[in-house]
């Protein structure tokens, strides 16, 4: 992943992606008009900062993207695996009107200049871009959306909707947690288990806790492999995702963590748009 600044805004790319006919950009916290908790390029509407400065932000992040701030769609995440189809009728929802939807935390369009956002602060943005079949998407994989494979449901629904080819998609997993600071519980090392088979969650996605080394109900997770495998999974050619190398609690000046801000923060976002 690289750092980008335009206009005083930094925001990050892939090198995956580079030179190739899409737009795109995953924001940090600089650059925007933000104070506070939310200083200043906060991206989010549900968390106490003003409307102003959160529309006045993603105007400043359209700019920069060269995205149309009109006709963006955003996600409405709550954990899920729901994958939603993006149309013409969706451009501007929940940035010149209501979102029409609740529990979406996927979403796939083939519809040009109709940008699609996604948020994070810690969980892992993911986003995907067919260059053959002009479709993009982007999911928001925390934990449960990894556990769930909504990396793999969201390649399910390109294929299903478009006629993808798992082989021409290419996917980056963005900036998010990592294995270094993400500590999960007993209940939840089961789940990744569960999902990806214990054999091969021992050996590549859980470790025990370096923050509580005796305690044998915490483990750490290792959020960007497991969504590298679930690409993998989908039929995704390994040279075709690229995973991130920066850590949004490892980086707290440049970006916004849950772990470690816990409410009092705002939102980072991913964009992407034909
Ligand atoms: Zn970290």
């Amino acid at each position: 992943m690289n750092i980008e600044e335009k206009n005083g805004i930094k925001y990050l790319t892939f090198d995956l992606l580079k030179d190739k006919d899409v737009k795109y950009g995953f924001s940090t916290r600089i650059g925007g008009v933000s104070s506070g908790v939310y200083e200043s390029m906060n991206l989010g509407f549900s968390r106490g900062d003003s409307d102003e400065n959160v529309k006045e932000n993603f105007r400043r992040m359209a700019e920069v993207l060269d995205m149309n701030y009109e006709r963006m769609c955003l996600s409405k995440q709550t954990h899920t695996t729901n994958v939603r189809i993006i149309k013409e009728e969706d451009a501007g929802n929940g940035i010149v009107r209501p979102l029409p939807y609740d529990d979406v935390d996927g979403l796939i369009t083939n519809v040009s200049d109709l940008p699609l956002v996604t948020f994070f602060a810690d969980c892992i943005p993911l986003v995907m871009f067919d260059p053959k079949k002009r479709v993009i998407a982007a999911a928001h994989s925390g934990w449960r959306g990894t556990v769930g494979k909504i990396g793999k449901v969201t390649i399910d629904k390109m294929v299903e909707n478009f006629g993808c080819d798992p082989k021409d998609i290419l996917c980056c997993v963005g900036p998010g947690i990592c294995r270094d600071c993400y500590e999960v519980s007993g209940d939840v090392a089961e789940e990744v288990k569960k999902a990806f088979g214990k054999e091969l969650a021992e050996q590549y996605l859980l470790r025990p806790s370096v923050f509580h080394p005796r305690d044998r109900e915490k483990y750490m997770l290792d959020l960007w492999k497991a969504c590298e495998v679930v690409f993998l999974e989908a039929g995704i050619s390994k040279e075709n995702i690229e995973v991130t190398d920066y850590c949004t609690r490892c980086n707290p000046t440049l970006f916004y963590s849950h772990r470690i801000m816990g409410a009092n923060r705002g939102n980072l976002a991913s964009f992407i748009s034909l």
